[in-house]
């Protein structure tokens, strides 16, 4: 059994003039020539960085109930898609600050 794959693009089979390579992103290993696609595939297990899984996200309807906006947290990082945003902490932001 060999070893898992773990990293943020699916790998893919390459065929070089120094043979057969996985390669996915920055990760490249050498391949047998028998190597297929679906094995690699098999091996790989996506790659998710503390930042994405600390990540949270709402959808919150503006005042006038027309605009959708989108307040996001990541790494107690604060954004909003909405115009308040954009001068600091918007009314939203400071809405799911407080749950
Ligand atoms: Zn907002």
């Amino acid at each position: 059994m060999k070893n898992t794959i773990n990293t943020r693009y699916c790998p893919v089979l390459v065929t070089t003039i120094k043979g057969i390579f996985i390669v996915a992103g920055e990760y490249w290993e050498k391949a047998d020539k028998n190597t297929t696609v679906q094995e690699v595939q098999s091996r790989w297990v996506p790659f998710i960085s503390e930042a994405a899984k600390n990540k949270k996200e709402w959808s919150v309807l503006s005042s006038n109930k027309k605009d959708t906006y989108t307040v996001m947290s990541m790494n107690n990082k604060w954004s909003c898609t909405c115009w308040g945003a954009k001068r600091g902490v918007c009314k939203h932001i400071k809405e799911k600050q407080k749950v």
